[in-house]
């Protein structure tokens, strides 16, 4: 009943004890490969927590395009609306970590910017079999701002994951149901710094008034606000001991949509949102850290 449009990426991880310099060549630690992009991570979180989700987008007829496939049949995503494109790349980050943490990152989104305008299209009409659409901005812009349009149209509620930030035109804004930036990214949108919980409930009003129907923002280990015409609402965070935060946005949006193809209440969308994202953060990784369902309501029970 969820269906995610978005991006599929290979994250390739080289830890060296420094980066390398012009011209130089440094003989690395370790090397590991991560099946992620925030559209597979979205919806593995979903899937994983309760809600039966398809996934569309595009991987490059490669290996790692496989491996990502198999990852989520593993995790019994519908894979049938995913398009593999002979002429092109399944999306890779190049991600240097050196000894103190520092990352250089490089992306190639290969396949992700060839799911074109006519792809989506073709899956319009599948549009209004499902409960909510989530949506990244990993993709072209204007074919995710397509996206929001054509559910609008459908009347089918729309989560927007504003990450990685980038403007959104006006006429979008208006056609969301559910936008969920992060602090930087709220920043972005409407040029406020968050400082604190008045802060978001302020930079949430001027989306609002733009058209938004809900604002959530996240505010990383504090939790989450709510904001639309009826409230202001802070809905606070799990404190657990945090090991990598990889994907803490990820878990929460998936999180966010299982419950919402539900149709619960909101406020009870974002408090298993946030203990859906706290679990994730004391495990490392991106998709392996994700937990399920039984995991977050044994931690709410707690
Ligand atoms: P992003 O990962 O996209 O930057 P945030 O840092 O705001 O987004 O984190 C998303 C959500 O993950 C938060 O709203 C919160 O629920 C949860 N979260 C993030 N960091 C922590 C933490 N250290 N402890 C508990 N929960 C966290």
């Amino acid at each position: 009943e969820v269906l995610v449009i978005g991006s599929f990426m290979m994250d390739l991880v080289f830890k060296s004890s420094r980066a390398p310099k012009d011209g130089e060549t440094v003989i690395g630690e370790s090397f590991k490969r991560y099946p992620g992009g925030k559209g597979a991570n979205q919806a593995v979180a979903a899937q994983q927590l309760g809600a039966s989700v398809t996934m569309a987008g595009k991987l490059g007829a490669d290996l790692y395009g496989e491996e990502i496939l198999k990852v989520l049949h593993q995790k019994q995503i519908n894979t049938g609306k995913i398009i593999i494109d002979s002429n092109e790349t399944t999306g890779v980050a190049s991600i240097n970590v050196d000894a103190k943490g520092n990352n250089r990152i490089t992306i190639v989104p290969g396949a992700n910017h060839a799911f074109t305008e006519n792809d989506l299209l073709k899956i319009k009409n599948m549009l209004f079999k499902h409960k909510v659409l989530v949506l990244q901005m990993e993709l072209n812009l204007n074919v995710t701002f397509k996206a929001v349009e054509l559910a609008h149209e459908v009347g089918i509620p729309v989560i927007l994951n504003p990450a990685p930030a980038a403007i959104i035109p006006e006429k979008v804004l208006s056609k969301i149901t559910y936008l969920t930036p992060n602090e930087s990214e709220v920043e972005l949108l409407t040029g406020l710094k968050i400082f604190d919980i008045e802060d978001a409930y302020q930079a949430g009003e001027i989306l609002i008034n733009k058209g938004v129907k809900n604002v959530i923002i996240t505010l990383g280990s504090k939790g989450a606000v709510i904001v639309n015409e009826e409230l202001k609402e802070f809905v606070p965070g799990f404190k657990v001991k945090a090991i990598d935060t990889v994907a803490a946005g990820d878990t929460f949006n998936g999180a966010l949509a299982m419950k919402i193809s539900k149709e619960i209440e909101l406020e009870k969308c974002v408090q298993f949102a946030n203990a859906s994202a706290a679990l994730s953060v004391t495990k490392d990784g991106a998709i392996p850290s994700i937990p399920t369902e039984s995991e977050v309501q044994n931690f709410l029970l707690k």
